[in-house]
């Protein structure tokens, strides 16, 4: 059989530990063997990030806003104990902040549904994409206790000497304040992105915020939304068959709750981080998490939303084989080669993501699973297998 062809290469940025296993089998079993794999390849491994001064990563964004699409295996964002582990010469910031920063763009992230795993929310049956704005509010404020009677107020000074002050308030005794911000241009690049990708999946669009309480701060959100919307997207959602729809938060929560899913949800900070905590775990494992990376320009970076699974690396490394769920990576993958084929105009490779994707999902529903599906998965004869046995049944199918 004749391998599939690519025209551009992905970016693909490998990673640490498990994940760094699993990357390597997934080359290996379901993909080299049927497509003719183009890639530039930057190893963003701790070891070398260390050696590198952490210029690897920055290289690997800059060329994925180049190329468009990037594929990230999972890093280790290093603290103390990493710093003795890895003996490194600095405690490098997470890779994926420094990508975003980067590539400036909104994660997107959507659960991987299979029968016989149903959601907790019983009347979901199409997955919500979760998007979170990645900038401001409560992440970056400033904080006060209020020891004693006092006056607080909020006072900005402009640069040609205008000021501006209001009471926040009289204190009578002790108490506590918080000063947040967020800038126009994050959330125009927030909004576009999430505009962008609704178009790119055909789902509605969803957005909350607390307008009616917050009048001016949640307020500038809902505007830049409706006007980005109007002068840019309405007639391409029309086209599309999708719409975008505004709400309050809590009322937006009552919704999805009450849906059968498949929209998408976009979040300010605070309430992404939540929700998307709330969507993950109500759909039952972190492995079945896919997560992009999409920039307002339409770069894209595809990952699996879990970490570099360090307890199963440490089995690992002891000799025994493990049975980590290589879904969500496998996914980032089929995610990075479909878009490179819709943007190369190469059918044969968006084919193949479908077909990979669908004899994944089949493998499962057929009841051959990795362990962490075992206790979430209703089957009448489910067998649990390690990586490489799943991966070789999936690559079976294929064939
Ligand atoms: P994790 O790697 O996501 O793993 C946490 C636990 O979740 C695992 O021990 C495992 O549970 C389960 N799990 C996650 N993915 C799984 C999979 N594919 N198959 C089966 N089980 C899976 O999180 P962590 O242990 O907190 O973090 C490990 C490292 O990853 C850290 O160094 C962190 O910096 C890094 N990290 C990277 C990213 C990223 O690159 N995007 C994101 C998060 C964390 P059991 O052990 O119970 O089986
Ligand atoms: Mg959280």
């Amino acid at each position: 059989m004749a391998k599939i062809q690519m025209k551009t290469p992905l970016v693909e940025m490998d990673g640490d530990e498990m994940t760094r296993i699993i990357w390597k089998q997934i080359k290996e079993i379901v993909l080299e063997p049927f497509v003719d794999l183009k890639t530039e390849y930057f190893d963003l491994g701790l070891p070398h990030r260390d050696e590198t001064d952490d210029q690897v990563t920055i290289d690997a964004a800059n060329r994925a806003v180049e190329l468009g699409v990037a594929v990230k295996c999972a890093t280790i964002t290093p603290n103390a104990q990493r710093m003795d582990e890895y003996k490194l010469k600095q405690m490098w910031k997470s890779p994926n902040g420094t990508i975003r920063a980067i590539m400036d763009g909104t994660v997107f992230r959507a659960p991987i549904l299979v029968k016989g795993i149903s959601p907790f929310v019983s009347c979901w049956k199409k997955p919500i994409t979760l998007a979170r704005h990645a900038y401001g509010d409560v992440y970056r404020d400033v904080e006060m206790y209020v020891s004693d009677k006092a006056k607080a107020e909020l006072v900005v000074t402009y640069e040609d000497g205008r000021v501006e002050r209001k009471t926040i308030h009289e204190f009578k005794g002790p108490g506590i304040i918080e000063g947040m911000h967020n800038v126009d241009a994050s959330i125009e690049a927030f909004a576009r992105s999430c505009f962008m990708y609704a178009l790119d999946i055909k789902q509605d669009l969803w957005f909350a915020t607390k307008d009616t309480i917050s009048k001016t701060y949640d307020h500038r959100f809902k505007d830049i939304f409706q006007e980005i919307f109007d002068n840019e997207f309405k007639d391409k959602f029309e086209e599309a068959g999708i719409t975008y729809f505004y709400t309050l938060i809590d009322d937006a929560v009552a919704r999805v709750m009450r849906s059968e899913g498949g929209m998408l949800w976009a979040c300010k900070n605070y309430d992404g981080d939540v929700m998307s905590d709330m969507v993950a775990s109500a759909c039952g494992s972190l492995a079945m998490m896919t997560s992009v990376l999409v920039s307002p320009s339409g770069k894209y970076e595809y990952e699996a939303a879990h970490g570099t699974v360090t307890r199963h690396y440490y089995r690992y490394l002891k000799g025994e084989t493990t049975s980590t769920n290589p879904m969500a990576t496998l996914f980032a993958w089929t995610g990075a080669l479909r878009k490179r084929g819709q943007l190369d105009g190469l059918d044969d490779l968006v084919a193949f993501a479908d077909k990979l994707e669908k004899a994944s999902i089949d493998t499962i529903e057929e009841g051959t699973i990795t362990g962490d599906l075992n206790s979430l998965m209703d089957h009448p004869n489910k067998k649990v297998v390690n990586t490489e046995e799943f991966l070789k049944a999936i690559a079976a199918k294929l064939n």
